[in-house]
């Protein structure tokens, strides 16, 4: 060994490489000839039957890097990531067999409730889709038939919250056997735990916040039991939902910056709700404590998160508003670096109809708005135009006076699209 002594507390580094994994190359010819570099290069992983890498459909050791880099973050034992986040609530809800019965939110993910109405129309699944903010309301659902419990909180756009521990003591009570399963997209593991307040599973989606940049799409599920842990890894193997090494390797890069992401967009969402609501708009946002749920969520998150919505009185002055801003992107998703505006009724949530729009009570006209990272200072004085643009506040020297609804009147140039769930 040829240590220098000046570094001996780097004593246990093998500086000379003899210890280094082995390389992927194949090994030396038996005529002591060295292979040519052509075929070195070309060597991937080694792998055979029975080893841990063969195919990367069944592993790969990018996407097993990731694995265990998420279940430490999601206080998981064990995580799988598949290729998005609908991937990981198709993976979960497999599981389910003919005469199963869920119980779920009423203002759930567009996409969820999608998969969830195929579900009851071709797998003989029953859904009971209620009210998951009343622990009475859930608890009178449940039953010994009960056999999961799938639930999002802060809901979206509603941003209702969930008592993930009660509902959970509820479920297993109900039934020993019963699955809660949480989507915990709108907090990320930065903000939220669900296996620490009871869950079985939590799943979200990678394509938010835990990328943040919107260069990928991925599906992350965590959970503490092994049994569950095998059956969704069958699922995963036998589908090929398992996520490429390539954006593996890619979401192992953005999660470097969640934190400090998810601060800055929190600071900003927490900002802006005050200023909307000292201007007299009705504002959902759990970092409030004009939310009816303040304490609630308080108790079993770290943080409100950067997702927040507000209603106008009037379908079309939100319109023009949306329409007005220029920082603002007018887009479905969230969680990436970049604010984000949107009207759930006309784009995420339009393929609901608007019956069960109504029933729902999600207001025709609300507006929600998913912070980013740009300076709060620009993202104010955006929505401040938009607002006196649109016709929603008057600028009278310094302040803002808030307008009746039906006195506006105005013109703008951009367009509300209106997009299908994706
Ligand atoms: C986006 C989203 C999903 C679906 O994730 P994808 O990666 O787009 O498939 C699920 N649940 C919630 C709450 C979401 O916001």
């Amino acid at each position: 060994m040829s240590t220098p002594s000046g570094i001996a507390a780097l004593k246990h580094l093998d500086l000379d490489g003899h210890d280094l994994p082995p390389s992927p190359a194949p090994s030396s010819p038996s005529n002591g000839r060295k292979y040519a570099l052509a075929t070195e290069l070309s060597a991937t992983f080694k792998g055979g039957p029975g080893q841990e890498y063969d195919y990367t459909r069944s592993g790969n050791p990018t996407r097993t890097a990731l694995e265990r880099h998420m279940a430490k973050i999601m206080n998981a034992n064990r995580a799988l990531v598949v290729s998005s986040g609908m991937g990981a609530c198709d993976v979960i809800t497999r599981i389910l067999k003919p005469g199963d019965e869920v119980v779920t939110g009423d203002d759930l993910y567009g996409g969820t409730n999608r998969l969830l109405t195929y579900l009851k129309t071709h797998g003989g699944i029953t859904v009971k889709h209620v009210d998951t903010t009343k622990l009475d309301v859930v608890k009178a659902a449940l039953s010994a038939k009960t056999t999961m419990v799938l639930l999002e909180t802060p809901t979206n756009p509603l941003i209702k919250i969930v008592d993930i521990s009660g509902i959970s003591s509820a479920a297993h009570e109900a039934s020993r056997e019963c699955i809660v399963a949480v989507d915990n997209t709108m907090m990320s593991p930065y903000l939220q735990n669900p296996l620490d307040l009871g869950a079985d599973v939590t799943y979200e989606s990678g394509t938010k916040y835990l990328s943040g940049h919107h260069d990928l799409m991925a599906g992350i599920i965590g959970i503490n039991r092994a049994e569950l842990g095998e059956r969704f890894y069958f699922m995963i193997n036998s589908t090929g939902c398992g996520l490429a090494p390539f954006d593996s390797w890619l979401l192992l890069r953005g999660v470097k910056t969640l934190a400090v992401r998810m601060e800055k967009q929190q600071t900003n969402a927490m900002a802006i709700a005050n200023f909307l609501e000292s201007r007299g708009f009705k504002v959902r946002y759990p970092g409030l404590k004009s939310h009816s749920q303040y304490a609630l969520h308080d108790s079993q998150a770290r943080g409100a998160g950067a997702v927040l919505s507000f209603e106008t009185g009037s379908v079309a002055l939100s319109e023009r508003i949306v329409e007005s801003t220029k920082l603002f992107g007018i887009s479905v998703s969230f969680g990436c670096v970049n604010s984000l505006i949107s009207m759930p009724c006309r784009m995420s949530h339009a393929s609901i109809d608007p019956a069960t729009r109504k029933e729902r009570s999600l207001p025709e006209d609300i507006i929600r708005l998913c912070m980013g990272i740009e300076d709060l200072t620009d993202l104010i004085d955006d929505l401040s135009q938009a607002l006196v643009r649109a016709g929603a506040v008057r600028l009278t020297g310094d302040s803002f006076v808030a307008l009746a609804a039906e006195h506006v009147e105005g013109q703008t140039g951009r367009t509300t699209q209106v997009v299908d769930e994706p």
